[in-house]
């Protein structure tokens, strides 16, 4: 690349040709002829998904602009011819849920890290309009993300029409990450259930339970705290529920969930 030190950006094109797993091959064979491959080629209605060259270096689908060769600009260039017609956007009635290898695509662009941003604005509908609007050189130059083939200084094309950019490029699938447990989940014993504590129980998450209430003013022991379950660890945490505002039942020395998260017994 020229400017590996500008951002990385996508750049998108129609062949003008139909779509279709029967053009696939001609297509590409074509612009291998005439040499103006990008990198990907794309059938929006197969998923079929080919590769000219490796993304990290330029293609030849673009005119320069003067003397700056914009096929290499940017720390990437990715640019991707789809089969269909600039006036009949190949996103209509596209659904990426189906389109594996368009997600795929997407993926590896973001993996370049290509923003999902359109910097210079949504492709424009029609060659007269995009005929009328400024090629920005600037946002070209200095702007990473996506770019319609009709934005790039130095061009004549006005393709891919007017994609829908809710799919292109979309947003990244929101799958929810794995679950992390919380600091505190990693630092308190988690309560053990009330069926735990019983005569004969015989544990360190017993004594460590008694060392919290004696820290926290409820401890009644007059040796220990220890590891076996007895009448004092039950009197010790009553004093803790009754501290809590438990009355009654509610403060009968069995450990329920809600007072033992409170007691923060550090994991042992
Ligand atoms: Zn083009």
């Amino acid at each position: 690349m020229d400017y590996p030190g500008n951002p990385p950006r996508a750049v998108w094109h129609t062949t003008e040709s139909p779509a279709g797993d029967a053009y696939f091959n001609s297509v590409a064979l074509y612009l291998i002829r005439v040499a103006s491959e990008p990198q990907v080629i794309y059938d929006p209605i197969s998923d079929k998904l080919g590769q000219f060259g490796p993304l990290t270096q330029s293609a030849r689908a673009l005119q320069n602009d003067g003397s700056r060769r914009t096929n290499r600009e940017g720390k990437v260039c990715i640019q991707v011819e789809v089969l269909g017609r600039a006036a009949s956007p190949w996103t209509n009635g596209f659904d990426p849920a189906g389109k594996p290898n368009f997600r795929k695509l997407l993926a590896a662009m973001r993996a370049h890290g290509i923003a999902d941003t359109w910097p210079a604005g949504k492709p424009l509908a029609t060659a007269a309009a995009v005929a009328k609007t400024p090629r920005n050189r600037s946002t070209w130059q200095s702007k990473g993300g996506h770019f319609a083939h009709g934005q790039v200084p130095g061009q004549t094309h006005w393709d891919p029409g007017a994609i829908n950019t809710d799919i292109v490029p979309g947003q990244p699938s929101t799958a929810p990450a794995p679950s992390k447990p919380s600091p505190s989940a990693l630092q308190y014993e988690p309560f053990p259930g009330a069926g735990f504590f019983h005569g004969g129980r015989h544990s360190p998450i017993i004594t460590a339970m008694g060392r919290r209430l004696v820290a926290v003013g409820c401890g009644k022991y007059r040796s220990g705290p220890g590891p076996n379950w007895t009448t004092v660890d039950r009197d010790s945490y009553a004093a803790w529920q009754r501290k809590l505002g438990y009355t009654g039942t509610a403060a009968d020395g069995i450990p329920g969930k809600a007072s033992w998260d409170k007691l923060r017994v550090p994991k042992v």
